[in-house]
């Protein structure tokens, strides 16, 4: 591939991204860093009526949160910029009326009463309206006014817009994951590029800034393959190379029928959002960043909606990512989202971080829910001990909680379980046992009090059940020596203590 790769995304800012666009985003990623080429983010901002505030710095932040940011864009400004079509507006109109004089494009004068009008009539013959070379020559436009008409028109100050005139034909065009498709264009209609507010539509100001940004590849969402060939004839008319084009599958709903929606995932409970979205007039929703998903793991599961490395392997970095990228290997069929496996990518990149990053984490939240921790030091090895079992940083809590705050409830289950008639005079034996212990590591208090449940003939479980439920509140947890030697002897004791207390 030539060293000229320049891939862009060019969401809309219409409101928060879908994670539908991150991996839209990721892949171009993914691409450009692969053949060591540029990666752009435009903003396709013409729809002034659609503009969400907000959704811009929404987008930049998703991207940077994945570790995906770009090399041009808003802020970052290369010598293709401005990045905001809303600011690149004075450059689409020559084009309009270079298509006009290529004999590719024409104004129309048509009201929207005279439109309705037209299309109120089809429907009331069961046709679907289009407007194209069956009927165009039944419209007021410059191919059934004279050129004085229109001049006269347009001095008066008349609204218009520019429409296309496709070519008739059979087109060929190459999709690099569809493959080569065939187009009758005959059946495409005379679609509208400049409006009557003196803005191009979605589709010329694409392909102007797709050329001008010298744009080599087109990767984007399967919806807009139907206005591939409409883009290739515009390329045509006006005499320009088309870049490649690439369309990514769908992601679907978990049940595999139809398009994945914010409505799946809030009935399902998963976010389908980067990041939470919470505009101060409107609905809040859940992202993967605030549940406390890694950015680590959202791009492994988003690389897998779609894309395959031919291989066995499932968990990929992003550096590893790029080396096996290729459009070879996205399928041509929809993508299912799952929310399970989304967890388990989760699960698989959360236990591989260090003990020491996970621990940072944890301290802060337990901060933020003001429980004291010790040291950061003392969180590490907590986090060390437990950490297997966690998915999110906040299932620690109850994981590892009782390292910090002593458990003041015991579960009902598990104190009819292990704590008996005979359990309180046991456990004062053990506090003597405990307190003249001089080791108080773990191997140190194991030694001690297994060597005296084997002096006393006791079974087991008849002190330890009842010694991990004084400490943990359940019988869940790590070894309990651990957990012992860690919280201290002292607050051994005394946690022992209190379940003599309150259990008898
Ligand atoms: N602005 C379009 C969108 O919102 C871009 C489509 C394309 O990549 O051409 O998805």
């Amino acid at each position: 591939m030539s060293a000229d790769v320049r891939v862009r995304f060019a969401p809309s800012p219409t409101g928060p991204l879908h994670i539908g666009g991150v991996r839209t985003a990721l892949f171009n990623y993914l691409f450009a860093k692969k053949h060591n080429g540029t990666f752009i983010l435009r903003i396709e901002d013409t729809d002034q009526n659609r503009y969400v505030e907000g959704a811009e710095d929404y987008i930049v932040e998703s991207l940077n949160w994945c570790n995906i940011p770009y090399d041009e864009g808003p802020g970052k400004d290369g010598v293709y910029g401005p990045y905001r079509q809303s600011e690149r507006k004075n450059r689409y109109k020559k084009y309009a009326l270079q298509l006009i004089e290529n004999g590719a494009a024409y104004y129309a004068f048509d009201t929207p009463e005279e439109l309705a009008t037209a299309r109120e009539n089809a429907e009331a013959n069961k046709e679907t309206f289009i407007y194209n070379h069956h009927n165009r020559l039944n419209f007021t436009n410059s191919l059934t006014l004279t050129e004085s008409e229109v001049q006269e028109r347009m001095d008066r100050g008349d609204d218009y817009v520019i429409r296309f005139k496709p070519e008739i034909k059979t087109l060929f065009i190459f999709d690099e994951i569809r493959k080569g498709i065939e187009i009758d264009t005959s059946l495409l209609d005379d679609k509208v590029l400049f409006k009557s507010d003196g803005m191009p539509t979605y589709h010329l100001a694409n392909i102007v800034d797709d050329h001008e940004m010298k744009i080599s590849h087109v990767i984007r969402g399967e919806e807009w393959l139907p206005s591939m060939a409409l883009h290739v004839l515009l390329y045509e008319s006006l005499n320009w190379d088309a870049p490649k084009f690439a369309h990514l599958p769908l992601i679907l709903k978990p049940t595999g029928k139809g398009k994945l929606s914010k409505r799946d995932g809030d009935k399902m409970g998963f976010p389908v959002f980067p990041l939470e979205w919470n505009p101060e007039n409107g609905e809040k929703s859940s992202g993967y960043r605030e549940d406390g998903y890694l950015p680590e793991a959202v791009v492994n599961m988003l690389a897998f909606l779609g894309w395959n490395p031919g291989t066995e392997q499932e968990i990929f970095t992003l550096d590893e990512l790029v080396q096996s990228f290729s459009l070879d290997h996205v399928n041509n069929s929809g993508a299912k989202f799952d929310p399970e496996k989304t967890k388990w990518f989760q699960q698989q990149w959360f236990v591989q971080q260090d003990d020491a990053v996970v621990g940072t984490a944890f301290a802060k939240a337990l901060q933020a829910k003001g429980i004291e921790y010790g040291s950061e030091e003392f969180v590490n090895i907590v986090v060390g001990l437990v950490k297997e079992r966690a998915v999110f940083v906040e299932d620690l809590f109850e994981l590892a909680g009782f390292f910090f705050t002593a458990p003041i409830e015991f579960d009902e289950k598990a104190a009819s379980k292990s704590w008996k008639e005979d359990t309180a005079d046991i456990m004062n034996n053990m506090i003597a046992v405990i307190q003249k212990t001089e080791d108080d590591s773990a191997v140190g208090l194991s030694d001690a009090v297994k060597g005296w449940i084997k002096e006393q003939e006791m079974g087991f479980g008849k002190v330890m059940m009842p010694l991990r439920l004084s400490l943990v509140g359940s019988l869940m947890g790590p070894d309990v020596f651990e957990i012992a030697s860690l919280i201290g002897k002292q607050e051994t004791v005394r946690r022992i203590q209190f379940a003599i207390e309150k259990l008898g």
